[in-house]
This record gives C-alpha cells, structure tokens and sequence, in this order.
C-alpha cells in the first residue's frame, strides 16, 4: 500500500491525480539491488540535454499558443532574466499567494502585496496592476511615446510583449518587458525582506541603464550613446 504522507485533505482533482499515479506505480517493479537514477523521458537515451528541453518546450507551445522564443529567449536578455520570466508565466514565482498556496506563510490572511497593502500579492497584481508597478509600466511607456493598455495576466503580457506591439525598433523594445519584471521583483524583495522601498522613478531609471548597458556588452551600440537612449531610444539601432 502507497502511503504519500500529505499534511492536509486532498480536494477531488487531487483525489483523482493520486489514484493515476497509484495506477502507474502499481505496474512497476523496483529492483532494490539497483541505485535510484534520473531519467530525461523525451529522449531515446534518457539523458537530458538543453537541446531536447527547448524542443519540449517549443511543441507544446501549439498547445499554449505562446512563441517562447518570441516571448521569453529574447536575443541580449541574460537567461537569469529570461527564465525568471518564463517561472512568472509558469506561475512560479513565490508571491505571497503562491506561498499561500504552498501553505508557507504564518498567517494566511498576510498575503498583501507591501506596496499598496490592499490586495492580495499575486504575480497578476504585483508585476501588472499595483499601482506602483503601473507607475513604473507608465513612465516607460511615456519614454518609448506609445500607449498600452495592461492586460489582465503575466501570460497576456508576454504575448503582447512578445510581438513588438507594432513598435518601431520592437528589438529595443522587447528588452524592456522582462527587464522591468525583474527590476519589480529585486524592488518587492528590498520591501519585503529589507524594508526598504525603492522609488518607482529611481526603478524606471535603473531599468533604461539596465537594458542599456546589455546592448553595449552585446556591441549594439556604444556607451557614449546613452543620451540618445534616454530620450530616443528608437534611434538606437
Ligand atoms: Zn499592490
């Protein structure tokens, strides 16, 4: 008899997920003189390579219908940035409603979000519609001379993002999004774990030298160029 060992009651999808597994694991037979090992189950040799991740990755993109090389392996972005981006439309980024959701948080009514203390911090709110968050989206918007309404969710965006929005020089300007997610993150952790809050300007200010500094590193342009960047970034390229 399996015995899992949860710490609270399943709900029925869970209930349902468990007895499939139990069905699975009933059919095998574990060798106990052999070592336990990890296999990759999308290649022949049962070996993990990057290659074979990001062609999972891209087939079942006609499933999600999301261009994850559009999207998130943007050209200049460092993979820090790009796979912090694809964990946040994953889900996984550990806001406080998915510490809720994970039980981890002491008091289950603490899942505010430390900017506007009013809702709930969930990736949706705290990377699009906070209103300190949206302040940072704004000015950026106003720098570029383009508008854009925010969409409902993380995945949304990215889409969005994804597609250049119909903007001129949409290279640029595809650098923008994620490193404006991960500037709102290392701002929320200052807040949430320092206690120290970060202006928004000063963050939109750090995200314009931020993206600069990656086109200079990948010899796009050069770093005497950093006042046409701030004020006509188009004309970069
Ligand atoms: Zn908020």
């Amino acid at each position: 008899m399996w015995d899992f060992g949860f710490l609270r009651p399943l709900d029925e999808y869970e209930n349902a997920q468990l007895q499939m597994l139990k069905v699975l694991l009933s059919s095998i037979q574990l060798d106990l003189s052999k070592e336990d090992k990890i296999q990759w189950v999308h290649s022949v040799d049962k070996v993990y390579t990057v290659v074979d991740g990001v062609k999972v990755m891209i087939s079942s993109n006609i499933e999600n219908d999301i261009d994850w090389i559009n999207v998130v392996w943007i050209k200049f972005v460092p993979s820090k940035i790009a796979i912090f981006h694809w964990l946040a439309i994953q889900g996984g980024v550990l806001v406080m409603e998915v510490l809720g959701y994970r039980q981890c948080l002491r008091d289950i009514t603490d899942d505010k979000c430390g900017w506007c203390l009013s809702y709930v911090e969930s990736i949706d709110h705290l990377f699009l519609h906070c209103s300190w968050s949206f302040k940072v989206w704004a000015s950026l918007f106003y720098w570029w001379n383009v508008s854009w309404i925010i969409p409902s969710s993380i995945l949304e965006f990215s889409h969005d993002w994804g597609n250049g929005l119909g903007i001129n020089a949409s290279k640029l300007w595809k650098l923008i999004g994620p490193a404006t997610l991960w500037a709102i993150w290392i701002a929320r952790n200052e807040l949430v774990f320092n206690r120290s809050y970060k202006c928004w300007a000063a963050t939109v200010d750090r995200i314009k030298l931020k993206v600069f500094q990656w086109l200079v590193n990948a010899k796009v342009c050069e770093s005497y160029q950093v006042y046409i960047w701030k004020n006509q970034p188009w004309l970069i390229m």
